[in-house]
């Protein structure tokens, strides 16, 4: 598996720390949303106390492996960085990483009794996780229920070349033997009849369900869904697709997807068919630029008809498009041209145009049109006691802005159950 980011050596973390400007108003620390105390724990690297750079990291992030690795910094601390004003940002990120590299996850944590009452977890992603550590901590007792795999999206659909196994399981079990009381291996479809099992309830089942593409031909044998395919291949199954691999979409999960069925198949071809350009994917431009290393190649500006075949797929029809003006968003959108379709001959389809809410549970869970769960300010849905987070409320985002949620419910769920007390 080809790491593209080999972690820092002692040194080179040395001279990157001392790059570190220690502003007094800390704007990385600001822009992390798990608030992570960037200065402290550079200056802890700087003074060669990397153990206690891991409390730092630790204390404010229940999930510092997985973020260490996976963390789309650019659009967070790095994007404050005051040190790019002068030259470039420190790679706070890349530092985060050397010291989960560098350490063990060392149990120096001390855990009051658990005497203030019993929450029900549901869904054992970043944000159910994040909320459990935190509410153990208050002396809370917390039972997490999950239908697939402890760990959530990062465990079961991200490469292993990004987020490989080894640093999973070293975060998994410190958090599930540490914080977690009991784990019910089960899909919850009725969170108020949990709620009259326990003092309070967390929803943060993420996105569980793939939006569908509307097109004729979806059906044929060799159109593949791409989340499924993630879990398969995350898993160490083989994917069992063919040489010639069209992925729709230009998000994440499309990305992902044709990175690794790349990792897995050096000799496949794989194509990414996008209807905009480069510049509009929402895919984080690392993870583009790494995609493009293992030799994913891209059809911009091409519109899905139909996928074509008799019984198995033999290519996707699309039509040309053209950009034109910019959406309230911010991107810019794009015009089919006229009689501009043609084929791109292909074996295997993957649809990857989307994530979505499971809309068939939770029963009296108020959500928005698009089946997101809804809010108040205090995380608390409409039913009092039963709080949400996470890409379940937020929509497709990340492990940290999850980790926020999670550590700001638990906040929400401990004055709740004890009154303030
Ligand atoms: C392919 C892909 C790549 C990504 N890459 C990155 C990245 O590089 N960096 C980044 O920061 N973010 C990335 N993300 C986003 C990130 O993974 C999510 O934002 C984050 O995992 C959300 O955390 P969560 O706890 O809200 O939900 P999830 O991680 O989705 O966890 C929800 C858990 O609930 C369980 N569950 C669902 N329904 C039920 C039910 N009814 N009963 C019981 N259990 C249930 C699920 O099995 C799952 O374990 C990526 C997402 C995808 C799909
Ligand atoms: S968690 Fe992400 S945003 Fe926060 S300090 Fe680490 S890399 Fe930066």
């Amino acid at each position: 598996m080809q790491d593209f980011e080999k972690t820092m050596d002692i040194q080179r973390a040395t001279i990157e720390a001392e790059r570190c400007l220690y502003c007094y108003d800390a704007p990385c620390m600001a822009a992390c949303p798990a608030h992570v105390p960037v200065p402290e724990f550079i200056q802890s690297i700087r003074s060669g106390n990397l153990h206690g750079a891991r409390s730092i990291l630790q204390e404010a992030h229940p999930f510092i492996e997985t973020c260490g690795r996976i963390c789309p910094e650019e659009a967070f601390c790095q994007s404050a960085c005051a040190r790019g004003k002068i030259d470039t940002p420190v790679h706070i990120r890349q530092l985060h990483r050397f010291v989960t590299d560098a350490t063990d996850a060392a149990d120096r944590i001390e855990l009051p009794g658990a005497t203030a009452g019993k929450i029900a977890i549901v869904g054992a992603g970043p944000a159910g996780l994040s909320c459990a550590r935190e509410l153990r901590s208050m002396s809370f007792v917390c039972d997490v229920f999950e239908d697939r795999q402890a760990g959530g999206v990062p465990s079961q659909e991200i490469s292993t070349r990004r987020y490989p196994r080894e640093v999973e399981q070293r975060e998994l079990l410190f958090l599930m033997s540490r914080f977690v009381s009991h784990v019910h291996v089960q899909h919850v479809t009725d969170v108020t009849r949990l709620k009259s099992e326990y003092d309070a309830v967390f929803i943060a089942t993420g996105l569980p369900a793939e939006s569908e593409l509307k097109i004729e031909g979806v059906q044929l044998a060799g159109v593949h869904r791409a989340r499924e395919l993630l879990r398969k291949m995350r898993s160490g199954t083989d994917s069992g697709v063919g040489d010639r691999v069209g992925v729709i979409g230009g998000g994440n999960v499309a990305v992902e997807v044709a990175s690794m069925l790349r990792e897995e198949e050096s000799e496949r071809d794989v194509v990414i068919i996008y209807r905009r350009g480069m510049k509009e994917m929402k895919a984080f431009k690392k993870e583009i630029e790494e995609a493009t290393a293992l030799g994913v190649t891209y059809q911009f500006l091409a519109i899905p008809d139909k996928v074509i075949g008799s019984q198995h797929v033999e290519g996707l029809q699309v039509t040309q498009a053209r950009l034109s003006c910019e959406d309230s968003s911010g991107r810019r959108s794009f015009d089919a041209l006229p009689g501009s379709s043609f084929v791109i001959p292909l074996d295997t389809v993957v649809i990857a145009v989307g994530q979505r809410p499971d809309e068939g549970v939770f029963p009296g869970i108020d959500r928005s049109p698009s089946g997101l769960i809804l809010v108040g300010d205090n995380m608390q849905t409409n039913i009092p006691g039963i709080y949400a987070g996470g890409d379940i409320v937020r929509g497709a985002r990340t492990v940290v802005e999850a980790v926020c949620d999670g550590k700001k419910a638990a906040e929400c769920i401990a004055a709740y159950v004890t009154g303030g007390r």
